[in-house]
């Protein structure tokens, strides 16, 4: 008899690949805009680690290679913001 091998678990990973850069969601912003970091991570050849931010009125998603910049309801940027922009 012939015990098959291949058919075994595949191999775990050693850590999870972190998430590839992808386009950011876009919408119009509206009043009740409220910009906040999030917990995922994304990974982007050029620049890195890249903090996701995400907009709690609207679900945008903004990354700091993003050519614009998230503005808060009240019309200014989140100090968060602000700082991963200038990283
Ligand atoms: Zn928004």
């Amino acid at each position: 008899m012939v015990v098959d091998q291949t058919g075994a678990m595949p191999p775990d990973s050693a850590a999870e690949p972190p998430t590839t850069a992808r386009p950011c969601a876009s919408w119009p912003c509206q009043s009740i805009c409220l910009w906040r970091q999030t917990d995922e991570q994304w990974y982007d050849e050029r620049a890195g680690e890249l903090a996701v931010f995400s907009c709690g009125g609207c679900g945008s998603e903004w990354v700091r290679t993003e050519p614009w910049t998230p503005v808060d309801a009240t019309g200014q940027v989140p100090a968060a913001v602000a700082a991963e922009r200038f990283r």
